[in-house]
């Protein structure tokens, strides 16, 4: 047998890849450039426009781009109107960032379990936590396959519930035939570098609702408003704004906003690429016994942003934590999204206790994000299958 890497044997490539990176081009650069030559370099009309685009990927009638997907969670939670004493189910398998808007407005995230075969939040396990206390929900489209959307809005109407999509993940990726960004009251996309489109950092709330709207822009900025009908002190005087409402600086920049306007342009190829890349390792691990390939649900046409590499660990020797090592030193380097929420320090702080969503537990205890961007090469995945088989057939038992 070949000797892993980590044992003394050759790597499968020189060259490390990594789990995920952004793909600036040229254009991109340019459209920065050209920006910081122009008049507005903050809130101008390069937002107003990447807006307006949003909206019409989206099919959602207003968006609001702010400077990260944590600042657009953070005010969708302050628009919903979540306070102490409200319970929010959030997912268990995401990133922090999803509960912690439920946290900063004082309120308290209850985690839901994921399906086994999907790894996203179980509609019947949000059913089974509803209490007198629950105000919404807050469900993450994980690796950028939607969440049961239909099924949550119907849980939704039947116990009068706000639902914030967490979008972070699933920009270009439709349910039943419609974009994500109009399925639900509110949802967040996030345009870190590691996400399918990318603003440097960035985020965006979209919304069909006027009120949600008005509220989310007062929050971006300060709970400031140039708006008489909204003033309390009413006055037309040019130099006038009023604060009616405590808010944040949470605006984007306008050369953040030209980036990733050149970025959008990109996202029907970028979707191609990707979902191609995820079909080849599909068909590469599906008849491996030691692998489980995800569940895709008929409703979800997806741009997929992670792959998710989940171990049978009755078939292999080895612990999640070697395969992982062996991995990394044949230069596939993988990552593990995520933590369930309430394993992080700050949670067992606050009480929550292992056990909780045992289906989380153990899709975290055996998975790991392989690479996919669009720049990876055919020899790039190529690789990446060598490696997973190499590691696979060492430790298989
Ligand atoms: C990246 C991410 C966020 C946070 O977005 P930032 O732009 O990094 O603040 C929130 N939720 C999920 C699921 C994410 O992956």
């Amino acid at each position: 047998m070949e000797k892993l890497a980590i044992f003394g044997g050759s790597p499968v490539r020189e060259d490390r890849i990594y789990y995920g990176r952004q793909c600036i081009g040229e254009d991109d650069i340019q459209a920065v450039v050209d920006t910081l030559r122009s008049d507005y370099i903050t809130c101008g009309p390069k937002v107003a426009e990447l807006e307006k685009k949003l909206c019409g990927i989206t099919g959602a009638k207003y968006a609001v781009m702010v400077s990260s997907g944590t600042a657009a969670l953070h005010i969708s939670a302050m628009a919903a109107g979540v306070k102490p004493g409200d319970e929010v189910i959030v997912s268990s398998i995401t990133f922090a960032a999803s509960s912690n808007c439920v946290l900063y407005c004082g309120g308290t995230p209850v985690f839901a379990d994921i399906k086994p075969d999907t790894y996203n939040i179980d509609p019947e396990e949000i059913k089974r936590l509803i209490t007198p206390k629950t105000k919404g929900i807050i469900a993450v489209d994980f690796t950028g396959q939607a969440v049961e959307v239909d099924a949550i809005r119907e849980i939704c109407k039947q116990h009068n519930l706000f639902f914030i999509e967490d979008a972070a993940h699933s920009i270009g990726t439709l349910y039943n035939g419609k974009p994500v960004g109009s399925l639900a009251d509110m949802t967040c996309f996030s345009f870190h570098p590691v996400k399918t489109v990318t603003a440097g950092e960035g985020g965006a709330v979209t919304t069909n609702d006027e009120e949600t709207y008005k509220k989310l822009l007062l929050y971006r900025s300060h709970g400031i408003t140039r708006d008489i009908n909204q003033m309390v002190n009413k006055t037309d005087a040019k130099w006038y704004n009023e604060q009616v409402t405590l808010g944040f600086n949470y605006r984007m920049t306008d050369f953040q906003a030209a980036l990733l306007i050149s970025q959008l342009n990109k996202l029907p190829d970028f979707k191609a690429k990707r979902k191609a890349i995820a079909e080849k390792y599909n068909e590469a691990f599906k008849d491996m016994p030691e692998i489980f390939v995800q569940k895709e649900i008929p409703e979800s046409d997806t741009a997929r942003h992670l792959y998710e590499l989940r171990l049978d660990p009755e078939k292999l020797t080895c612990t999640r934590r070697e395969f992982f090592d062996a991995l990394y030193a044949e230069n596939t380097c993988p990552q593990v999204h995520y933590l369930p929420v309430y394993w992080h320090s700050y949670y067992e702080s606050l009480g929550y206790k292992h056990g909780l969503c045992p289906n989380a537990e153990a899709f975290y205890e055996n998975s790991m994000s392989i690479p996919l961007y669009p720049a990876l090469t055919e020899k790039d995945t190529d690789d990446v299958i060598k490696a997973v088989k190499k590691v696979v057939e060492y430790y298989r038992k």
